[in-house]
């Protein structure tokens, strides 16, 4: 095995801290903290100038205890084996903590999407796929969308797989055209599992959700359906910000018109439903909740002591560093980790993945209410176990997943 990096040393450590306190055995934690597979391969693609440039793709099934392997494929410059291998092992702890069959994967290509045409694209990712084709599939590893993946990705994935095994397999991806298998309601999925998570947190601290201020970092599929969500069930959402800038206007903004907004202009920096906010500025502010949706590492030991929110909502990934952790912790600042703030996506994938098994799709209230049932399963896990031990809800969630990969694992027994 791959020697491991900075990434995936930060989530051994997340890992540790919630095995010693379950007294976890040995042998199982040397399992849990070793990937099953990690796959290289390279991918010949014809550029559009004639030459051929060759690109490096992985793919990480970290665990499969559960179930097949989930998650998704990223394309980016930076991608390597030490990201792709923790973002697998956390996929393996997220899809545990939500309570659905599926181990946890990742893949990545090192690219960059910006510089590529539509076509090579194309044939990177049918290369890629071809590549990997024996290691995935309905019953062992189904990717889905990650940073520059979208539908039409997942629809490219869907065909070269099917046109390899002969038929059309919809079930070896999540995530595709709702025309071609997708589920109703994916798109919607993680900003609305924010919602309930946070609608959840305020009911155990007491803290009434109608007319709660808000505060989100991010305005793209996670941030704004969080925003709308959270705004439909009486919540005040009293500033945003993205990329560019950012809108806050204390008796509460117009979500709906933000939408508009944002389709015209691409950001909500000029929204005039408020003044212009900074990204720096959105962090203090005297709001009962706040949301980071955008991107890791932004809430640091810069930011952290001037936060104000009783509730931070994790629906990014990582977007806190351990230090700021501890310390938003310690001064009693409710933090909902991201592996259970953000897991709605997954399990809406599950959900797409379960009706293309089935072959029969379901109404949108449907996976709605199958939703709801879910995270607020996985929330009261979460938190119950968090009180029994005395930790934060991070280690919480840890102890709730590995202690459900471990039981498995045990009565399993050692194929050898
Ligand atoms: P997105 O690309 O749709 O939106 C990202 C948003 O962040 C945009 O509004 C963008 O303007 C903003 N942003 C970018 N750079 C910024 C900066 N420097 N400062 C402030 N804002 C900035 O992405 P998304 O799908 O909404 O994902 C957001 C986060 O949620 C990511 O961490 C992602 O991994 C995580 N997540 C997404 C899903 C999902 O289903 N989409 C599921 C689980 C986790």
């Amino acid at each position: 095995m791959a020697e491991h990096g900075a990434i995936f040393a930060a989530m051994l450590r997340e890992f540790n801290v919630a095995a010693r306190i379950i007294d976890l055995e040995p042998g199982v934690w040397n399992i849990l903290t070793h990937p099953k597979r990690q796959i290289m391969v390279s991918c010949p693609v014809q550029m559009d100038n004639g030459e051929i440039e060759v690109f490096t793709g992985y793919r990480v099934q970290y665990n499969i205890t559960l179930g097949p392997a989930k998650g998704g494929i990223r394309y980016h410059p930076d991608v390597s084996l030490d990201e792709v291998t923790a973002l697998a092992a956390w996929m393996t702890w997220k899809c545990a903590v939500a309570h659905i069959p599926f181990g946890g994967a990742k893949g990545g290509i090192v690219c960059d999407p910006t510089k590529m045409s539509r076509r090579e694209l194309e044939a990177l990712t049918r290369r890629y796929v071809a590549e990997i084709i024996d290691l995935i599939g309905p019953e062992k590893d189904v990717p889905a969308p990650d940073v520059n993946t979208n539908d039409q990705v997942m629809a490219w994935v869907m065909d070269t797989y099917s046109m390899h095994v002969g038929h059309t397999a919809t079930a070896v991806v999540t995530g595709k055209p709702i025309e071609m298998g997708g589920s109703l309601g994916r798109r919607e999925a993680t900003g609305r599992g924010v919602m309930i998570v946070t609608r959840e947190a305020a009911k155990h601290l007491g803290l009434n959700i109608e007319g709660a201020t808000i505060a989100i970092q991010g305005f793209g599929n996670v941030g704004s359906v969080s925003a709308d969500q959270l705004s439909k069930i009486g919540a005040k959402i009293v500033a945003v910000t993205d990329w560019k800038g950012g809108v806050h206007n204390p008796k509460g903004l117009d979500i709906a018109k933000m939408l508009d907004y944002v389709r015209d202009h691409e950001t909500v920096d000029g929204f005039p439903g408020g003044d212009p906010l900074t990204n720096e500025q959105l962090f203090s502010l005297d709001v009962d909740i706040l949301i980071p949706a955008a991107l890791e590492n932004q809430i640091t030991m810069e930011n952290a002591p001037g936060i104000r929110a009783r509730i931070v909502t994790e629906a990014a990934n990582g977007p806190t560093t351990p230090d700021a952790h501890r310390h938003l912790h310690e001064r009693g600042i409710f933090v909902i980790p991201d592996i259970l703030a953000n897991s709605g996506g997954v399990t809406t994938s599950y959900f797409e993945w379960v009706q293309d098994r089935y072959g029969y799709f379901w109404e949108e209230h449907d996976v709605n209410v199958r939703l709801e049932k879910k995270m607020c399963e996985a929330f009261d896990a979460v938190l119950k176990t968090s009180l029994k031990y005395k930790v934060d809800l991070r280690t919480g969630a840890y102890i709730v997943a590995i202690q459900r990969v471990a039981t498995v694992t045990k009565m399993r027994g050692m194929y050898a």
